[in-house]
């Protein structure tokens, strides 16, 4: 017979999910209520609120969407992105090609942009492509390229992409609460996020913010947007104050508590300490991982602090590596993807799960791994070279 799931707890040290904070899981599992009882309304409300805070914004369009970032990337390109419309996609890994694909599939003209994988965006690019295409309105990035453990300078980008008088979506899943996202002082447009990731709330949700400037852009649009679940026109409706609601679908519920305990959690941490405290775990997680032999493949200056993109020791197993390091210590770590399959591993530090121990232990579990593979690292070491990370910050 079937019997209740009760999966093994895990470590989760991959790209997502990451870790759900306790206090989040108890905040799911409180009783649901209608989705338009006042105590719920005063909740979206607050939501709202601390999600403009989180994206340190004044937009009023601040939400969040009801499914994935997946579902939030769609959001922002079917919504904006009208038949035959250009736009600049910036693509440095996979999340920038599905970037590409949903401007096509919302009968745009994708313009491409391309930096290796592994490295940010090149400003100098965007700024030639832009002058080489005076008509196309949109350009789209990715903040925290999640495949390849890399950060672009979205400031400059916003930058450059308002002072050409176009509009910028923004692709922050594994950005928020990790390191900082400014959307006002960037002068970015649109911009969507993850609730799995940093966040360490549970996976479905994707918060998204947009200016005036874009909701504009969709109330004017001559053809009506093909989704209607995503249609951000009947959405806003939804999520408008109080009263005004209209019914559009039934929020999930739970999902929306989870969400707001995790907005408060990171209120109540402060924004600039999370931000160093995952500085902190990465720059011990590195010690760890190049005492023991490994190379971050991105330059210093361009990586992720809750995402690190490592090289495999010669010779290695590495897909037999992460199994083992799931049976033998219940510890998920991620494989590289597209073009860095098989050459990469993809360490998270995210949210909840960016903690001294989780350090400690992965690279105490992968010291002991490589070693039963007979992988030409350096033995006895790294753990000594994490806690010095730790001890240098404690004065
Ligand atoms: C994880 C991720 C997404 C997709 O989010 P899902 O919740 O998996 O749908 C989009 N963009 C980036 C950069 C991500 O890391």
């Amino acid at each position: 017979m079937y019997q209740p799931f009760n999966p093994t707890p895990r470590t989760l040290m991959g790209p997502g999910p990451s870790n759900v904070n306790p206090r989040v899981l108890t905040a799911l599992a409180r009783p649901t209520i209608g989705h338009l009882d006042p105590e719920f309304l005063r909740l979206m409300d607050e939501i709202k609120a601390l999600l403009q805070g989180v994206f340190q914004t004044g937009n009023a369009l601040t939400i969040p969407i009801s499914a994935p970032g997946s579902a939030g990337m769609e959001a922002c390109f079917v919504n904006l992105v009208s038949p035959g419309d250009k736009v600049i996609v910036c693509q440095n890994g996979v999340f920038g090609s599905r970037m590409a694909e949903n401007v096509k599939r919302s009968g745009g003209q994708v313009i491409l942009v391309e930096d290796p994988w592994g490295r940010a965006v090149d400003p100098e690019k965007l700024r030639k492509a832009l002058h080489k295409h005076p008509d196309a309105d949109i350009v789209a990035f990715v903040h925290a390229e999640t495949s390849t453990g890399v950060k672009s300078d979205a400031r400059q980008l916003c930058s450059l992409v308002r002072e050409a008088g176009r509009l910028s979506i923004v692709d922050c899943v594994t950005s928020l609460i990790g390191c900082e996202v400014a959307v006002d002082d960037w002068g970015a447009d649109v911009v969507y996020s993850g609730t799995q990731k940093c966040l360490s709330c549970a996976p479905g949700l994707s918060p998204l913010t947009m200016n005036e400037r874009a909701v504009e852009r969709i109330r004017n649009r001559e053809k009506p947007i093909s989704s209607w679940f995503l249609d951000l026109d009947l959405v806003m409706g939804y999520w408008a104050e109080g009263q005004a609601r209209s019914y559009h679908h039934t929020a999930p519920v739970n999902a929306l508590y989870g969400l707001h305990e995790s907005l408060l959690i990171a209120t109540e941490e402060g924004l600039q300490q999370s931000w160093a405290r995952h500085h902190r775990n990465h720059l011990a997680l590195r010690a760890g991982l190049e005492a023991l032999g490994l190379a971050l493949i991105v330059p210093e200056n361009e990586r992720l602090p809750q995402m690190n993109a490592v090289s495999i020791p010669t010779g290695v197993d590495e897909a037999l590596v992460r199994r083992q390091l799931l049976q033998q210590f219940n510890l998920e770590i991620g494989a590289g993807l597209g073009a860095l399959a098989g050459k990469i591993w993809r360490i998270g530090l995210m949210g909840y799960a960016s903690r001294a121990e989780n350090v400690l232990i992965c690279v105490s579990a992968l010291e002991a791994i490589l070693s039963q593979h007979n992988a030409n690292i350096h033995r006895g070491v790294a753990v000594d070279a994490v806690q010095a990370v730790y001890d240098a910050g404690q004065d």
